[in-house]
């Protein structure tokens, strides 16, 4: 490994002492005795163990929050505001910092964390502290004796349920519009990547959010369960797998809690003959590589017209090959190991599926072992091409750097097999046509189609699914309505009519 470097904070032979939950401001020791273990991904070696928050701190999580919220929901805006934008401005301080203990956390490649991770959720929390000023309600006259008020109101106790993918950055884009609001937090990270979180509660305190506004629980399932059951938790916003969505809405529907799922994909990207070749490849390469495949939103269904067909996928398989699979802590690296060995297992099952499949391997999908990266949990990219869209790979959420594409000769026929498919997330159309690039951007049903890009997630802009990939938003001021609630107040300004 070459991660140990001078001047690393965090680096591949990182042990650090037993993590716990952040309730109320402070570092809160679990009575339930259970531990799990978090891992380096890089190298298999146990990072630390972590204290698993049983119903009881799951409780003194939720009661802290709601004590706060009494508070926190009548701070003017403007201190609320200046709050997360020292947030802001503390994590940009500490980007490297942070960015070193996610790839501890995540295996995903320093180059990517350090330039992506933190400074996009500090964008998020930067964003919505310039939003909080702007909420506000409206006024509707009622002549001639009465009008009435619509306050929007914050909602109360929100719980936070990440993923392991980007586990710092799904911290901030669900606590910076949520506090922004008015609301307290109380979030769980997964308990693959249980750090970073930690990190922002303590950045958090220190830019002066008062104890109990943001607070953090560790755990599995379980914790999660018990933390969207519990009767003061008015919302659940979660991001995590379509089964995860489906059965965490059921369980906030037996209290009719409000409910954002930001969930999986299988997003299509559509290249057209008249695409701009390089822009095309660079897009479909970024979105189906980076992160080590591992993000929501990947296209990993290329869809390539026959006229350009060979050529792209040609020059695919050059690109692919080129690669750099290696230590996440080298910043050379551009692909780092998959998150954990139970993901690893997974992804390599579907590769072997694919190499059965029929469709035409082009190159990488092998478990790379190199010297000291053997106990770590790395495999080649892969592309395949001639692939059907029944084949299970290309149905399937596999979540690593697997790409398929599939050849097509129509635009009505790209579209409708674009469709086919129970996610909605995202999508992409690589054309120069102007006329065409929105009728298809139009059909996609995606919640985000970029048009000649991909991947691009600016904190003014919605991001969530249609279909099975979602429920809600995130980010820009839709986010906004996701967080807060209306409250009608009527006021009479003339007599009550004498009925009876
Ligand atoms: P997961 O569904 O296994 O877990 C997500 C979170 O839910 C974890 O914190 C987990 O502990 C928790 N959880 C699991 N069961 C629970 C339960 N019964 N009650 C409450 N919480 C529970 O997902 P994952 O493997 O961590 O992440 C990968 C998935 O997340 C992929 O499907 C990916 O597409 C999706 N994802 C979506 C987005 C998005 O914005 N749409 C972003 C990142 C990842």
């Amino acid at each position: 490994m070459t991660g140990k470097r001078t001047g690393n904070k965090y680096h591949a032979e990182t042990s650090l002492p037993v993590q716990r939950s952040f309730i109320n401001g402070d570092y809160l020791p679990s009575s339930s005795g259970q531990t799990f273990e978090t891992r380096h991904p890089g190298n298999g070696r146990v990072i630390c163990e972590i204290e698993e928050a049983g119903r009881k701190e799951v409780d003194a999580a939720v009661q802290a929050a709601s004590k706060a919220f009494i508070s926190w929901s009548r701070t003017p805006a403007t201190e609320r505001g200046d709050i997360l934008r020292r947030a802001a401005t503390l994590l940009r301080e500490r980007n490297q910092e942070l960015a070193e203990l996610e790839t501890l956390d995540t295996g995903k490649a320093i180059a990517e964390t350090s330039a992506v991770d933190i400074i996009t959720g500090a964008a998020v929390i930067e964003y919505f502290a310039g939003v909080a000023q702007s909420i506000h309600g409206q006024h509707i006259d009622l002549p001639p004796e009465a009008f009435a008020m619509v306050r929007r109101e914050p909602l109360g106790v929100c719980a936070g349920i990440g993923a392991w993918n980007y586990p710092m950055q799904i911290a901030m884009w669900k606590s910076g519009p949520a506090l922004a609001c008015g609301n307290t937090m109380v979030f769980k990270p997964a308990e693959q990547t249980p750090l970073t979180a930690l990190k922002l509660a303590e950045i958090y305190t220190e830019a002066g959010l008062p104890p109990g506004v943001f607070n953090v629980v560790q755990g599995a399932a379980a914790t999660g369960s018990a933390l969207v059951g519990h009767p003061d938790v008015a919302k659940v916003t979660l991001t995590g797998s379509v089964e995860t969505g489906k059965i965490v809405m059921a369980e906030a529907a037996r209290g009719l809690k409000k409910v954002t799922l930001e969930l999986g994909g299988k997003s299509p990207i559509v290249v057209f003959n008249d695409a701009e070749l390089e822009n095309a490849l660079n897009a479909a390469l970024v979105g189906n590589f980076y992160s080590s495949g591992q993000v929501c939103s990947n296209g990993t269904r290329v869809f390539v017209e026959a006229g350009i067909h060979d050529e792209f996928v040609k020059e695919l398989g050059r690109r692919t090959k080129a690669i750099r699979v290696g230590d996440p802590f080298d910043p050379e690296t551009q692909l780092g190991p998959l998150v954990s060995k139970e993901h690893y297992e997974k992804v390599l099952r579907y590769l072997a599926d694919a190499r059965k499949s029929g469709a035409r391997h082009i190159c990488g999908g092998e478990p790379f072992s190199e010297g000291n990266l053997a106990n770590g949990y790395y495999v080649t990219p892969a592309v395949f091409s001639d692939c059907r869209d029944d084949m299970t790979f290309v149905c399937d959420e596999v979540f690593g750097p697997l790409m398929s594409v599939l050849s097509f000769t129509s635009e009505n026929e790209v579209i409708e097999r674009a469709n086919q498919t129970p996610f909605g997330l995202s999508g992409a159309v690589f054309t120069r046509d102007f006329s065409r690039a929105h009728r298809v951007a139009n059909l996609m049903q995606a919640g985000i189609v970029w048009i000649n890009d991909y991947n691009i997630t600016p904190p003014e802009v919605p991001f969530g699914g249609y279909k099975q990939s979602g429920l809600g938003r995130e980010n820009g001021l839709q986010a906004i309505e996701h967080y807060t609630q209306v409250k009608t107040i009527y006021a009479n300004l003339g007599d009550v009519p004498k009925t009876y």
